[in-house]
C-alpha cells in the first residue's frame, strides 16, 4: 500500500515539475512515508527524521515533509521533536499530498518539467480499490489512521486499469486492506476482477489482502475460472490457536482457515498460499505457538511474513498485559523464520524441470527478472530487450536458496 501511495504520490509532484532525486544529497524536498503498523516501523522513521534533520543542519533549505499513517497518529509528536519538519500530512489526506507540498515548496520557482509518468513504463501497476478497514483486529491500529473502510467507485477503477494497460501495463495488483469486502452499489470484489479480466492486453491480475473471514467460495471460484488471475493468493493467518484468534478478533477458528486452504487448493492446483503470522500475542503461550508452528508444517506457505507482536495505541490489545517476554517473541519469531526458510527451499527445489509460464517484469544487463504466476521469481538470460513485459514459457535449470534460475523454451 506504501509503495502504490509514494509512487502516486511521485507521479502528482511530477506533474509539479518535481522529480525525483536518485540520492538523498542531491534533494531539495525529502518526503518521509510513514507505517504505523508496527513500532519498529515508527522507530526507522525516527532514525531516518534524526539522519534527514542532520542533512538539513548542512543544506538549510531543504524542506523535510512526513506523510502517512504516522503523521496522522502523531503528529504533534513529531512536530515536538524534529523542529526542521516543514509539513505533516496525514494518511487520511495523501490525496492532497502533491497540492500541499507544491505549494510548500513556491512552486513557481521551479521549471515545469518533463513529467515522470510520461517516461515511465510500469509492467506491473498497483491500483487501490479501497481505503480503511472496520475489521477492529485486537492488535491492529488501521482502522484508528486509516479510517473507516471505503470502497472507491469500480467505473474509476476499470478505468484506472485502463489507462495503466494503455501505458504498458502487464499486470494490475489491486490493493486494499480487506479485498473482499469490497462493494461498490451492487458491484463485488468478484465482478470487479472479472471486468477488469476483460480488458485487452492486461496479461494478470492478483490482489491482496484477503481476510479469511471473508473470503467466499464465489471469489474461490473465480480463481479457478479466470485465466488472468494468478495463482496466488495472500491470506493472513496470525495464529493457529483458536484462543489467540478469538483474542485477536479475527473471527474465524483454525479448523475454517484450514477449510478454505483446502478450497482453493483443489480449485486452482498450483495456487501458492501466503501468509502473515504475529508471534508473542498477550497471552500466547508456548502451547498456543506450537500450534502455530504445526500449522506452518502442515499448510506449507509459499512464504510467509512473521512479525513480533508490538502494542500499538488505542487497540483493544493495547489494554492486554504484553506479557511475553521479548526473548520468548525473538525466539518464536525466529523458529517460524527458520521453518519457513525449510520449506521455501524445498518448494524452489521440487520446481527443478517443470515449465513456468512467466512474466518478464525488468531487465538487468543480460539478466531478465521474471515471475512465475504463483508469485516466485525466476532469473532468465536475456535473449532480447524486447521480451520486456512478456509473458515467456521457462524451463527451471536450477533453484539456489530462494532463487530459480532458468531458461526461455
Ligand atoms: N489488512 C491486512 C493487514 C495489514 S497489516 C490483513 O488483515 O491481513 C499487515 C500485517 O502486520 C498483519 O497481517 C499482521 O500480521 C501485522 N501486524 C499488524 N499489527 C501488528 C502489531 N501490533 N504487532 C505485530 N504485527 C502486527
Ligand atoms: Fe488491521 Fe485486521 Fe483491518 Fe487487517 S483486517 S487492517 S489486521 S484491522
Amino acid at each position: 500500500m506504501n509503495i502504490c501511495e509514494s509512487d502516486k504520490l511521485g507521479h502528482a509532484l511530477s506533474c509539479y515539475g518535481i522529480l525525483k532525486a536518485n540520492v538523498l544529497q542531491k534533494a531539495d524536498i525529502v518526503i518521509l512515508n510513514t507505517c504505523s503498523v508496527r513500532d519498529q516501523a515508527e522507530q526507522k522513521a525516527f532514525s531516518f527524521l534524526g539522519r534527514a534533520e542532520e542533512f538539513k543542519r548542512e543544506k538549510p533549505n531543504i524542506k523535510i515533509v512526513v506523510v502517512g499513517c504516522m503523521a496522522e497518529r502523531i503528529e504533534h509528536k513529531i512536530k515536538h521533536r524534529f523542529k526542521s519538519v516543514n509539513l505533516i500530512i496525514g494518511a487520511k489526506d495523501i490525496d492532497n499530498a502533491a497540492f500541499k507540498i507544491a505549494d510548500l515548496c513556491d512552486i513557481s520557482n521551479y521549471s515545469i518539467a518533463e513529467r515522470e509518468s510520461d517516461k515511465a513504463f510500469d509492467i506491473i501497476k498497483y491500483i487501490t480499490v479501497m481505503r480503511g478497514c472496520d475489521n477492529y483486529c485486537s492488535y491492529c491500529v488501521v482502522p484508528f489512521v486509516r479510517g473507516q473502510e471505503t470502497s472507491f467507485k469500480s467505473s474509476d477503477i476499470i478505468e484506472d486499469c485502463r489507462l495503466a494497460v494503455n501505458n504498458g501495463a502487464k499486470e494490475i495488483m489491486l490493493l486494499g486492506q480487506n479485498v473482499n469486502s469490497y462493494k461498490y452499489d451492487d458491484i463485488k470484489f468478484t465482478d470487479l476482477v472479472k471486468n477488469i479480466a476483460k480488458i485487452d492486453g492486461l496479461e494478470r491480475i492478483r490482489f491482496m489482502t484477503n481476510h479469511p473471514k471473508d473470503l467466499s467460495n464465489e471469489l474461490i471460484d473465480m480463481m479457478a475460472r479466470e485465466p488472468k488471475v494468478c495463482s496466488h493468493i495472500h491470506l493472513p493467518m496470525q495464529s493457529a490457536s483458536n484462543n489467540i484468534l478469538l483474542a485477536m478478533n479475527r473471527k474465524y477458528t483454525y479448523q475454517q482457515y484450514l477449510m478454505l486452504i483446502k478450497k482453493l487448493r483443489v480449485a486452482v492446483p498450483d495456487i501458492s498460499v501466503t501468509t502473515d503470522i504475529i508471534v508473542g500475542f498477550p497471552g500466547e503461550t508456548e502451547e498456543d505457538f506450537e500450534q502455530t508452528l504445526k500449522a506452518v508444517k502442515e499448510i506449507r506457505f509459499g512464504g510467509l511474513y512473521v512479525f513480533r507482536y508490538s502494542s500499538r495505541p488505542n487497540t483493544r490489545a493495547a489494554s492486554m498485559d504484553d506479557d511475553v517476554p521479548l526473548e520468548d517473541k525473538k525466539k518464536r519469531h525466529s523458529i517460524i523464520l527458520k521453518e519457513s526458510n525449510k520449506i521455501s527451499i524445498e518448494i524452489v527445489a521440487s520446481m527443478v524441470g517443470t515449465t513456468q509460464q512467466v512474466l518478464a517484469e525488468k531487465i538487468e544487463g543480460d539478466v531478465i527478472e521474471t515471475r512465475t504466476r504463483s508469485g516466485r521469481k525466476v532469473f532468465v538470460k536475456c535473449a532480447s530487450k524486447k521480451d520486456l513485459g512478456k509473458q515467456l514459457n521457462v524451463s527451471i535449470k536450477e533453484a539456489k536458496i530462494n532463487s530459480l534460475f532458468g531458461e526461455i523454451i
